[in-house]
């Protein structure tokens, strides 16, 4: 329910009081002073001075008393790992990484490194670009189209062949995606050069100290000005611009694979994945599967069972 809280002054909760004394409630929740009602808005007073108003112009009504400690629609927390996030880096010039297709069990890894200029980000905007989540698909196969041409990027497909090459060798996936990630960045560098952005920010899936100990070993590692943060698209369009186009191209892949079995692949890692996954055993065997799917995750046992 949408709410507005603010921390007033016991005088003020006095005043309060006696304001609403016509519209008080009998129920209170512990710890409340009081509870009203007051044209279809709940305002429930406490010993700590907070006081929630729910319900009905909620924040018109708060607006009488105070201003709210904890507005709707706060920014989304983000947890960072490694360097503090510079507090005006939603306007800086910046490479933002992502990948897309971890968690699906048909379908390969993509993984895209984009620039965008801080020139650019109205533009970007314009173009309707925002958190991949929260577009379909095929709105983002449109934004992609035109970022293709506005936006330098590298794009880094692991397909499945190879991902399950090196998962049976041993390797994590968490260890594929930092590979990835720092080879489409270094990659996008030399694109841009001599441009150099003014900060890299990948969308973080591990902790900065694991990325770079899995990066242990590689010719080139890039941390240069590297920044991690969860939900990373919302912290500057860069990375919502390169998880579009990983997306784009992930869901590119997906569909030439269908074409290729003849099946409509599912997406994901559901109860629908197995029934496909056993059906394609049935159809051409287990080791079919292997440019197809990874191998590893529950699926494919689950799909054997189904047989
Ligand atoms: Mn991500």
């Amino acid at each position: 329910m949408s709410n507005t809280v603010i921390k007033v002054s016991p005088k003020t909760i006095q005043l309060m009081n006696e304001h609403y004394s016509h519209s008080l409630l009998e129920k209170k929740p512990p710890g409340a002073i009081f509870t009203a009602k007051h044209n279809g808005c709940t305002i429930t007073a406490y010993h700590s001075g907070k006081v929630m108003f729910q319900g009905n112009n909620h924040s018109e009504e708060a607006s009488n008393w105070g201003s709210p400690v904890v507005k709707q629609g706060d920014p989304i927390k983000h947890q960072t790992s490694g360097n503090p996030l510079p507090r005006n880096l939603s306007s800086l010039s910046i490479i933002g990484s992502d990948e897309v297709g971890t968690g699906d069990y048909f379908g390969p890894i993509t993984v895209v490194s984009a620039y965008v200029d801080k020139e650019q980000i109205p533009l970007l905007k314009e173009l309707g670009v925002k958190d991949s989540k929260n577009l379909t698909d095929t709105q983002i196969i449109t934004i992609a189209k035109d970022l293709l041409h506005i936006i330098p990027y590298n794009l880094l497909t692991l397909h499945n062949e190879k991902y399950n090459e090196l998962q049976s060798s041993g390797m994590t996936q968490g260890k594929m995606k930092a590979i990835l990630h720092n080879q489409a960045i270094s990659k996008l560098l030399k694109k841009i050069s001599p441009i150099t952005p003014e900060a890299i920010l990948i969308d973080q899936f591990v902790e900065a100290d694991t990325y770079y100990r899995h990066l242990k070993g590689q010719k080139e590692i890039i941390q240069e000005n590297v920044l991690f943060s969860t939900k990373g698209e919302s912290v500057h369009l860069a990375v919502a611009a390169a998880s579009i186009l990983a997306r784009y191209a992930f869901v590119k892949a997906f569909d030439e694979l269908s074409k290729k079995v003849g099946v409509s692949l599912p997406k994901g890692a559901g109860h629908k994945v197995d029934q496909v996954a056993a059906q394609l055993i049935k159809q051409n065997g287990k080791s079919s599967l292997k440019h197809l799917a990874k191998l590893h995750f529950a699926n494919t046992e689950k799909a054997i069972k189904l047989i």
